[in-house]
């Protein structure tokens, strides 16, 4: 999914924007500015604190998500093994 980290360089408002072939440019989603920085991805090494913070919570997000799922399906597999 092309989705892009932008920073608005008048308001310093952080936001992603899922840029298609034929999206027009984004503008900023607090002040509607176009004076936009696209930031490289939260999973470029960084060693900004915020961005690295938010990376860790996808991170964290997922691995919840896929331990959830496994703990679903062994109570699947137990309940249909009685
Ligand atoms: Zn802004």
């Amino acid at each position: 999914m092309p989705i892009y980290d932008y920073q608005c360089l008048d308001c310093s408002e952080r936001f992603e924007a899922l840029i298609l072939k034929n999206t027009p440019p984004p503008t900023c989603p607090a002040c509607k500015g176009a004076k936009l920085e696209q930031l490289i991805s939260m999973f470029a090494v960084d060693s900004e604190g915020t961005r690295d913070n938010n990376a860790r919570g996808v991170r964290a997000k997922n691995a919840a998500a896929t331990k959830e799922f496994q703990v679903e399906q062994i109570k699947h597999e137990r309940e249909h093994h009685h």
